[in-house]
């Protein structure tokens, strides 16, 4: 998925949140973006180098006219860090180290499911990273246009509202005063 719509996706996870966990949309959104640091500080200006774009980083095409990235280990990083083992090992255990893990966790998780759909083919998501797993996705959300994540920002916006309106009537029992 593009990164607003993983944002959106992690904000509507805070928006579940308890209301005593400060900055919970913020919380929700920030965790829900960190799988793809490893895309943005990695993939992509390796894979621009590569390709020899003056600012070294990557178009979507570049992916496909150089396959060669997926040897490469800036896209094992990435791998790695939209596996469920690397969250089951390195993100899961901090689940009781304070009250907004929990929710930084499952927003960390949201993202690698979003994920899993919307990569497909050669490109498609390793859930079980380092076994060599691929998911073939069902569409490849990576390639999108301004348009289609405009769509998908506009559902996923539908989305949070919906989730905010029923919070008006289901409250956490730290909420009930
Ligand atoms: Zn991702």
């Amino acid at each position: 998925m593009d990164i607003f719509t993983h944002f959106i996706i992690g904000a509507s996870i805070g928006e579940i949140a308890p209301k005593d966990i400060k900055n919970r949309h913020v919380i929700g959104g920030a965790f829900a973006l960190l799988p793809d640091i490893t895309n943005l500080l990695l993939v992509h200006p390796y894979l621009g180098w590569l390709a020899g774009r003056t600012i070294p980083f990557a178009y979507a095409e570049d992916f496909i006219s150089h396959p060669e990235i997926l040897n490469h280990w800036t896209y094992h990083v990435w791998l790695f860090s939209h596996g469920l083992i690397f969250w089951l090992f390195f993100v899961l255990p901090f689940w009781s180290q304070h009250r907004a893990a929990p929710l930084a966790i499952l927003a960390y998780l949201s993202h690698v499911l979003m994920d899993l759909p919307s990569h497909s083919g050669i490109y498609g998501t390793q859930p079980f990273y380092p076994f060599p797993l691929i998911f073939d996705g069902w569409f490849d959300a990576w390639l999108w246009g301004p348009l289609e994540i405009f769509g998908s920002v506009i559902f996923c916006s539908g989305i949070f509202l919906i989730i905010r309106q029923s919070r008006k009537y289901l409250k956490w029992e730290s909420e009930i005063s």
